[in-house]
């Protein structure tokens, strides 16, 4: 049964100053309204945990997006209503110490959904925050927190999620649950990998029926790319795709991906890490290494089939591919002898990312020589321009991209340290 414990204070200690305030606003809107509301899902787990949480999820009793705009008029926020689900994202910026701090609140109204079929959109209809919360994915975040004034703090905990926190356990809420939405298997391992909890035993069971049953089948859409990214971005890709294995969903997300792939992952995230210590200034996901380390050892229409599968966004499909075929060819076309001009001349056109998967695949002797561009050479250019060969009555043409590329020659040599030794070497080479 449902627990009477309240947790306003820990919510006083661990949630930043300006949310905890939003969330007694929030509470005497409800009271106002009419309406029960809710702080629900990851943040309360986090919040049990003693950790911070970055998102607050709200969910109302009531009309969810009409409470969204009336909360966003008092906090001075920007709603965005997304009608067809009866949700809201009120979006404010709070200026503390002269920083800005940008938050975002998400607010739903109370929801059962029922499924036309699994892992298709739900239809949404207005209930109970006892039903929302029965639709929820695990114990764990199927909490909630009542905000309204009288009851400000109020744990509720309809299936055991403070239990299965102490006891580190993720379990689902019913025995369709995989049925309903299998993309919660990838979940549960995220999760698990996520908060060092074990997958129960029931729920495990559950994993391996439906992959019996054929459910995964249906996994595909958005929702498989979002949770797949989320397990690559937040966990250590080999372990998560170990587990994927032991389950036997590996196979479903393509029948040709096996245990090869653990230490080609290994591989990835050592480079990856190994990256982190050079600070390089180009920003990249390491989420999307990882799914080109998946994708790799395909072929290109069975990539291209994959990732339409999986619904990735097109730009990034486009991109994705782009970096496999550029990071193929480089590595094919790599200069055999230790020339740090053609190892400039092939690297400098690619991007971090194309440069990281070579990097994944490349021989020792590359990845010394790949090292040594993101190191050294990759920061070197001409200190002259134009402008300044003008001045040296240059006449401007295709002569002057062959002296930059004498001057870069020489510098990728450790000469022409100086504008004036470059002049020098310019004024030589036009005899
Ligand atoms: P994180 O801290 O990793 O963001 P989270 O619990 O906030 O964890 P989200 O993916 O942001 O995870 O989801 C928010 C909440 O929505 C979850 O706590 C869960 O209650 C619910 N939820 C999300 N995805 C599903 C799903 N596939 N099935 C059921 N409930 C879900």
């Amino acid at each position: 049964e449902e627990s009477k414990k309240n947790v306003a204070n820990l919510m006083k200690e661990f949630l930043p100053e300006e949310i905890y305030k939003i969330l007694l606003t929030a509470g005497s809107l409800a009271e106002e309204m009419g309406y029960g509301v809710y702080l629900v899902g990851g943040s309360i787990r986090d919040l049990l945990m003693r950790k911070p949480s970055p998102d607050i999820d709200i969910v109302v009793e009531g009309d969810g997006i009409a409470f969204a705009q009336e909360l966003s008029k008092i906090i001075n926020g920007k709603v965005i209503p997304h009608r067809r689900f009866g949700t809201a994202k009120i979006l404010i910026e709070i200026e503390k110490n002269g920083e800005v701090k940008r938050f975002s609140i998400d607010i739903a109204t109370a929801r059962t959904e029922y499924y036309e079929s699994p892992a298709a959109l739900p239809k949404v209809e207005t209930s109970s925050i006892k039903k929302d919360l029965y639709r929820r994915d695990f114990t764990i975040n199927a909490l909630a927190v009542k905000l309204n004034t009288k009851d400000f703090g109020l744990l509720l905990d309809f299936f055991g999620g403070q239990r299965d926190i102490k006891d580190k356990k993720i379990r689902v809420l019913h025995n369709l649950s995989f049925v309903e939405d299998p993309t919660r298997a990838i979940r549960a391992i995220r999760f698990s990998e996520k908060l060092g909890f074990k997958i129960s035993k029931h729920t495990e069971n559950l994993i391996k029926l439906a992959v019996k049953m054929s459910i995964f089948e249906k996994l595909k859409g958005p929702r498989l790319y979002e949770e797949l990214i989320l397990l690559l971005k937040e966990t250590l890709p080999h372990y998560s795709v170990k587990r994927l294995a032991d389950y036997g969903l590996l196979k479903i997300l393509h029948p040709s991906f096996d245990e090869k792939l653990f230490n080609e992952l290994v591989k990835a995230h050592e480079t990856v890490q190994g990256m982190e210590l050079l600070f390089l200034k180009e920003k990249y996901r390491k989420e999307f290494i990882y799914l080109v380390v998946l994708l790799w050892n395909l072929k290109s229409h069975e990539r291209e089939e994959f990732l339409k599968r999986i619904c990735a966004p097109e730009n990034v499909k486009k991109q994705l591919i782009e970096n496999i075929t550029s990071a193929e060819k480089a590595l094919q076309n790599f200069p055999s002898e230790e020339s740090f001009l053609e190892v400039y001349k092939l690297l400098s056109s690619l991007n971090i990312e194309t440069i990281i998967l070579m990097m994944i695949y490349a021989e020792e002797q590359q990845k010394r020589a790949i090292s040594i561009y993101l190191t050294k050479l990759k920061e070197i250019k001409p200190l002259l321009r134009g402008e300044d060969l003008k001045k040296l009555g240059i006449q401007p043409g295709p002569v002057y991209k062959k002296i930059f590329d004498e001057i870069l020659k020489e510098k990728l040599q450790g000469r022409l340290l100086s504008k004036e030794e470059e002049i020098e070497f310019v004024k030589k080479f036009g005899k």
